[in-house]
């Protein structure tokens, strides 16, 4: 099946670029599998035009249905790999898509491990997102659990408003430089535990550690991957774009969480509206 432009992700970034290039008359394709970052996010109240805080699983749905009135076309499906030769294949689970432009904005990637406590302590101490959250935490100790780039742009966000943060890797050698401020401890973790909120983490060598808040970090945006597999440039698991959201790969382009910098809605949404318009451009002037 062919698009002129296939959006992977359908999260505040890849709908506000799908609404662009639909409303430009572009054939759009969106793809996306869940609900992405906002699934997890329980009431939104730093996004414009919101009277009354909505929920996050609510704007998605809200996000889908503005895009399917403009014609968009939605796959629910996941997308495993995408190859160039000139034009963008796009292989889901079910499907083999072709276009001319992609957008990458599949978010970044917040996998969480099996641990005792962890879901039971979700907004009660366990977080999956610093910069919406760290203001709780400030002059306390936190921890983030991870090992890679994602947790080291996570415990950057902490540093200048937290009181301490250490690095918990679960078992795990750090794959990123951390800075000294960050305290490293690779024990494997047994349980988190508290009474009603999270107060520390019990490690499987029967010590502990107190902490008021431990941020999820765990492992690798999807949208990076691809972006990698296809040789475009990345820097550690941030895809980089210039200033009209293109990476380093002809019709290829990224936006929202994928590219760094703020993890927000209002970041995302300009995202995706930046690279539509660059596809835009970068359609008209092909058929020319
Ligand atoms: C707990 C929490 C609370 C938050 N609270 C706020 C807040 O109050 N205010 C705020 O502004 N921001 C908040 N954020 C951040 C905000 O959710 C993100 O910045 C924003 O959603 C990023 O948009 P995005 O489109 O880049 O990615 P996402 O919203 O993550 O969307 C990514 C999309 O890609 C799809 N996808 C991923 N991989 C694949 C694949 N392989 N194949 C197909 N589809 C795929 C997913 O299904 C999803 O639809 C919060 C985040 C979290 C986690």
């Amino acid at each position: 099946m062919m698009a002129d432009v296939i959006i992977l992700g359908n999260g505040p970034a890849g709908i506000s670029a799908a609404a662009y290039t639909a409303r430009a008359g572009l054939e759009t394709m969106v793809i996306g599998r869940d609900s992405g970052a906002l699934s997890k996010a329980g009431e939104i109240e730093n996004y414009y035009g919101f009277p009354t805080p909505i929920s996050g699983e609510q704007l998605v749905h809200n996000g889908i249905d503005q895009a399917v009135r403009l014609g968009v076309s939605m796959i629910s499906d996941e997308v495993l790999g995408i190859t160039y030769d000139g034009e963008y294949t796009v292989e889901t689970k079910l499907e083999t898509y072709r276009a001319p432009c992609v957008i990458l904005a599949t978010g970044a990637s917040r996998k969480a491990p099996r641990i005792e406590g962890l879901s039971g302590f979700e907004g009660k101490g366990v977080s999956y997102c610093a910069v919406c959250d760290a203001f709780f935490y400030r002059g306390k100790s936190v921890a983030v659990l991870g090992s890679g780039d994602y947790a080291l742009h996570e415990a950057n966000e902490l540093l200048p408003v937290v009181g301490s943060v250490t690095l918990l890797t679960n078992g795990r050698e750090p794959s990123a430089q951390f800075p000294e401020q960050i305290r490293v401890n690779k024990k494997e973790i047994a349980a988190l535990r508290g009474d009603i909120v999270l107060e520390s983490v019990a490690f499987r060598d029967g010590s502990t550690q107190p902490i008021s808040g431990l941020f999820v970090a765990i492992g690798v945006a999807s949208s990076t991957d691809f972006a990698r597999t296809m040789g475009a440039e990345t820097d550690g698991n941030r895809i980089v774009v210039d200033d009209r959201m293109q990476t380093s790969i002809p019709g290829l382009y990224a936006a929202g969480d994928c590219t760094g910098g703020m993890f927000q809605i209002s970041k995302a949404v300009y995202d995706g509206a930046k690279s539509a318009t660059s596809v835009i451009q970068y359609l008209r002037s092909r058929k020319k």
